[in-house]
This record gives structure tokens, C-alpha cells and sequence, in this order.
């Protein structure tokens, strides 16, 4: 990761960048927008621009928005540059000399008021009706703001699963700060981490257990980077935790077959591709998308690409199911964000821990 520092810091990443527009072949923005600006190289142009001291114009804040920080460019960049953390860099100095849209002040607005970037005001465990706090737990549930207010029946289907095993949930779960990091809102994210890593600290917990992709790779790269006082904990991937305790659960067969799509910020990001799928063999047919693994599609949900720009970002998750065989029960994926996304294109999705729980 790259560190946090003020923009021209960050010359030497950008100067990796030798313009050879590989990238274009590979950024999904720019394959359905097709200006220079929505590839990778253009957006890393756009950024030397800023160091050079341009003023943003509207075509270079677009440039910056519309990237879903998929990480397909730096994935397959032959000299190294890392052009979705670069555009998140530049995100976080727009912000910081005021520029931010309208949309992604939204995001933070949300946050402040509620406590969950979807701007819900009810009870963030109500999905747990005997819901009781405990003082202490070795290993804790994040949930995320997706799972307790859009999908609170993969939040219950995912904590059923993990309770057996003594996880417990936070007492006051705030929103993990993904929103907000990405869109370069750093100072109010700073807060929600801070509150999150107190509660998770609070209960002594050694181990975090996460499912969604937004919030695993912002707790596992971005808690550490912004933690005033360091973390006590280690961060785990749901499909992961559960993969090792497969025997223990003795799921049964489901007579179903099912395709899987690996969101970006659990597999391109963190290489978490067996785990996820060990569990979909064990209990049904599994059958691949075209594009798996590191060449995974995103689904276009990420980046705040969604909430600011929502035709591209439905253009891209359609193109994600174009990749779905036919003739499949479902998609499943252990990410809310994707599942919604994918699911509002026309997809039939389900979440990997609704999946399993069906089969025990
Ligand atoms: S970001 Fe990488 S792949 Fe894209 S133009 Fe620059 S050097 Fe080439
Ligand atoms: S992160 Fe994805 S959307 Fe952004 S520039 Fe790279 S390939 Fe394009």
C-alpha cells in the first residue's frame, strides 16, 4: 500500500507509468466510455497534471470518479504503477482543497448522522432478535453496514454459521470507513476507524471475521495505516475462517450448480480465491464464469461509482453476468455490495454463507 503523504510525494509512483496503454485493454471503465481520461493511463496523466499544479476540470474529476479501484490496471501494468491507489490519493487532495461531489458528501453526511453510509436509522443488530453484549470474545463478527440494513438475512445466515464457533458481535459497529476512504473523505473515515478498532480492542478480541469485500480489505490494509495507537488484531476473510472448519459443520448437498465471482478487493487485492470455492464444491456443483480469479470482471459497485455514476456502474455489472453460464441456479459471492449490484443488473445471486447455511 501506498503510504499517506501529499500528493507530489507520490512522483516516483507516478513516473512508473510509461504510458504504454496496456491498460486500456484491461480498465472496464474505459472499455465502456472509451476516453483516454477513463483508462488508467489517463487517469495517472490527469494526476501529473495536478502535481503540476493544473486546476481540475470537470473532464479530470470525472476521470477520477468514475474509477471503480477494481486494481484490473495494476494487476496487468508491466513497469509497476498502481494507478487505483493513485486515483485514490489524488481523490483524498481534491477533497482536502474542496472538491467533492455532491454524491460522495452524501456518503459522509450519512455516516455522520447514522452511523452507516446508507443513511438507515434503525437498530444496526436488529437482524439479531436475541441479540445479547458480552464483555469479552476472542474472535468478533464484522457485519457491515450492507449486510445489516440491505441483506440482514446473509448478516443472520453468516452469524448462525459463526456463533457455533464462539464469535461474537460488536456492540456499537459503526460503518468500516470503505465509503469514505475510497472517496477521499480521510478525515471522517479516520473517526470511524478509530471507533471501530475502540469497540473491537474494548472486547480483547484477537480475531476479526469479515465477509464483505469493502470492509475486510479497508479493516486488513487500512485500520493498521490509521490506527493511532497500532491494532491488537488479526483480520480474516469469512471463507477463509469457515473453509478450515468444513468437517466440524458437515454440510449436506444442495441439488443446485453455481457459478462464483470473486469480488476485486478480496481476490485481486488479497488473493483469496480457493477458500470461497472450496466451500462451493463442498456443498453443490460449481461451475465457472469466463473471467475468474486475478482476470475477474468487477461488478461496478466500488469506488462510489455506484452512488455517482449509476448507469456505468450497471453497465459493468451487466457485462459481469454476460461472463455467468446460462444455465446456473445462481452466482454466489460473499460480498453484499457485488451481490446487490450484480442482483439490481438482473442476476440471480446469492451470498456464500446463505449458500452453506441452506446446506446444514
Ligand atoms: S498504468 Fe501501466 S499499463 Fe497503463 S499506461 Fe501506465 S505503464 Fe502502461
Ligand atoms: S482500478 Fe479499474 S477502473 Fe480504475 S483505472 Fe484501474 S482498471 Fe480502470
Amino acid at each position: 500500500m501506498i503510504a499517506q503523504m501529499v500528493m507530489t510525494d507520490y512522483l516516483p509512483h507516478i513516473l512508473k507509468c510509461v504510458r504504454c496503454g496496456k491498460c486500456r485493454i484491461y480498465c472496464p471503465v474505459h472499455e465502456e466510455l472509451k476516453w483516454e481520461s477513463t483508462s488508467a493511463r489517463g487517469r495517472v496523466l490527469c494526476i501529473r497534471a495536478l502535481c503540476d499544479g493544473i486546476k481540475p476540470t470537470e473532464r479530470m474529476l470525472q476521470s477520477f470518479g468514475t474509477c471503480v479501484t477494481c486494481g484490473m490496471c495494476t494487476e496487468n501494468c508491466p513497469s509497476g504503477a498502481k494507478a487505483d491507489e493513485l486515483v485514490e490519493v489524488a481523490r483524498a487532495e481534491l477533497v482536502d482543497s474542496g472538491y467533492l461531489s455532491k454524491e460522495h458528501r452524501l456518503l459522509s453526511d450519512r455516516v455522520n448522522e447514522c452511523g452507516n453510509v446508507l443513511g438507515e436509522d434503525g437498530e444496526r443488530l436488529n437482524w439479531v432478535p436475541d441479540y445479547t453484549p458480552v464483555d469479552s470474545a476472542d474472535e468478533v463478527f464484522f457485519a457491515g453496514c450492507m449486510e445489516c440494513y440491505r441483506f440482514p438475512e446473509t448478516a443472520a445466515d453468516t452469524y448462525e454459521i459463526l456463533r457455533r464457533f464462539g464469535v461474537a458481535l460488536l456492540p456499537d459497529e459503526r460503518c468500516c470507513g470503505s465509503p469514505l476512504l475510497r472517496t477521499g473523505q480521510i478525515a471522517d473515515a479516520k473517526k470511524l476507524i478509530k471507533h471501530n478498532i475502540e469497540q473491537i480492542h474494548g472486547l480483547g478480541a484477537r480475531k476479526v471475521i469479515v465477509g464483505c469485500a469493502g470492509c475486510y480489505t479497508t479493516l486488513k490494509n487500512d485500520y493498521l495505516k490509521y490506527a493511532d495507537d497500532g491494532i491488537d488484531f488479526e483480520v480474516v476473510h469469512v471463507s477463509e475462517y469457515i473453509v478450515d472448519r468444513l468437517d466440524e459443520l458437515e454440510p449436506h448437498r444442495l441439488d443446485l450448480t453455481v457459478s462464483y465471482h470473486d469480488p476485486c478487493h478480496i481476490g485481486r487485492s488479497h488473493g483469496i480465491y480457493e477458500a470461497p470455492r472450496r466451500i462451493i464444491e463442498r456443498v453443490c456443483e460449481l461451475v465457472e464464469m469466463e473471467h475468474i480469479k486475478s482476470d475477474a470482471r468487477c461488478c461496478g459497485g466500488g469506488g462510489g461509482v455506484r452512488i455517482a455514476y449509476n448507469d456505468l456502474s450497471m453497465a459493468l455489472a451487466r457485462k459481469r453476468l454476460h461472463d455467468s453460464p446460462e444455465d446456473v441456479d445462481y452466482i454466489a459471492t460473499p460480498c453484499p455490495l457485488c451481490e446487490r449490484n450484480l442482483r439490481d443488473a438482473g442476476g440471480k445471486t446469492i451470498n456464500l454463507m446463505t449458500l452453506l447455511r441452506n446446506a446444514l
